[in-house]
């Protein structure tokens, strides 16, 4: 087979026509397709919805005895903090149980240090000039929206399958006190599925930052989230950190989002002893306490971390084929042309596709003309800027199989349409 770089320009028109037919037939179908933000469907939702149906008056006293229903415990009830201590191997003295979101934490957290500084830092950062951030990228966007949002210069660091470029964090974090951190997800990251290799975390933890008041926003959002049995480890980032004595430098988050119900789960933060002390009376400003009864009705219902992990396994069931009907579809129809590679993530909830060089919009637009929304091409990179106009995000969870089939031939179609056309304007 010939790539599409081989083809002779006759060859090349040819194919061109054949894929314009196929694309006009798949476009005749009106279709309404949507690939594009990771979320769970119904039917894992559901696994989850016994949850709900445990009799309230059991979940009233914490085990201290604290009736959940009204005001007090700022930081949690114990139990869920051992919860996720067991779970994530923190320890449950440095875990907050702040609400439903951890996007939201991270936010809140972003503006109280903007106004009112973090540990150690001798002013809020928003009085200290202008602010930079450390972006891997491809990452979330969500992420960058922040950073974005409170006018932080935001510096792309490539990533590798071994985590963020450490040679570059290193020379950026260490050098210009006005870099203020970085966005990290740790393990099954968005939308790579990579995790950070061991030598990735230990250099994390080796940062000697030049701003006395940098931060690590490890965001652990998919922690446990194997597609497969086999369980990927990522090293304990404040274990290391101990060793080096930088554990200050880390703002650890996660929630049951993409466990039990995004939106309605629990999220948390944990953090080093002295960032908590300096964070405590900041958050009892804010609220007088979050979702207890959430917290007891988590805590009751999986009872111990192998319970969660139990249903991890059930939901990977489900997920499984959807990753493996995308990640099939992508081999059959585009392995051999040179167009294209992808991702084969063992856990979390994407695939990061690459696609010829600039030709990622133009990916983007063929689909959404024939009825497949996907995530904007550049969304994965500071400003939505993706300077190679390359990389798209697959969010293969929502869709049913049948519907991901549809839709990855679709892609394969627009994708080798976008390249077919590059290589015949450069012929020209
Ligand atoms: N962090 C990452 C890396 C995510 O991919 C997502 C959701 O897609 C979130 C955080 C959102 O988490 P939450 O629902 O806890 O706000």
């Amino acid at each position: 087979m010939k790539t599409y770089q081989e083809l002779t320009k006759k060859e090349r028109k040819e194919e061109m026509e054949r894929l314009q037919a196929l694309y006009d037939a798949e476009r005749a179908k009106g279709l309404h397709l949507d690939m594009t933000r990771g979320k769970p469907d119904a039917t894992q939702l559901n696994l989850s919805m016994d949850m709900l149906l445990q009799n309230p008056y059991d979940l009233i006293y914490s085990r201290k005895g604290t009736d959940v229903r009204n005001y007090g415990e700022l930081a949690g009830v114990d139990e869920a903090k051992e919860l996720f201590a067991d779970l994530l191997g923190l320890k449950m003295e440095n875990i907050i149980m702040g609400g439903q979101s951890s996007l939201a934490l991270m936010y809140d957290m972003m503006i109280k240090a903007i106004v009112l500084g973090v540990y150690k830092g001798s002013k809020p950062w928003g009085q200290q000039g202008p602010l930079k951030f450390l972006c891997p990228a491809p990452g979330y966007d969500r992420h960058f929206r922040i950073t974005q949002e409170f006018g932080m210069e935001m510096i792309t660091i490539p990533m590798t399958p071994h985590g963020p470029d450490m040679a570059l964090v290193k020379q950026y974090a260490e050098s210009d006190p006005a870099v203020k951190g970085i966005w990290c997800v740790p393990k099954y990251s968005n939308p790579q599925g990579y995790t950070y290799s061991p030598e990735t975390v230990e250099a994390f933890a080796a940062l000697k930052p030049a701003a006395d008041d940098f931060r690590i926003f490890w965001d652990n959002a998919y922690s446990v989230h194997e597609l497969y049995d086999e369980e990927v480890r990522l090293a304990d980032i404040f274990e290391l950190a101990k060793k080096y004595g930088t554990e200050d430098n880390i703002f650890y988050f996660a929630s049951t989002s993409k466990i039990t119900f995004p939106g309605s789960g629990l999220a948390i933060m944990a953090a080093s002893e002295r960032n908590l002390d300096q964070i405590r009376p900041i958050l009892a400003t804010q609220t007088i306490g979050y979702d207890k009864i959430n917290q007891m009705r988590h805590v009751k219902y999986f009872k111990t971390a192998d319970g969660i992990r139990k249903h991890m396994k059930s939901l990977a069931g489900m997920l499984r084929p959807k990753f493996e009907m995308v990640e099939d579809t992508l081999d059959r129809h585009l392995s051999g042309y040179d167009v294209a590679r992808w991702t084969n993530p063992k856990g979390g909830y994407f695939i990061s596709l690459y696609v010829e060089r600039g030709c990622a919009r133009r990916v983007y637009q063929l689909a959404r003309s024939v009825g497949v929304a996907l995530t904007p091409a550049g969304a994965t990179y500071p400003y939505g800027r993706d300077p190679d106009d390359s990389n798209i995000r697959i969010a293969p969870t929502f869709p049913e199989v049948a519907e991901l089939k549809t839709i990855s031939k679709i892609l394969c179609n627009c994708i080798k349409i976008a390249a077919a056309e590059k290589y015949l304007k450069n012929f020209n």
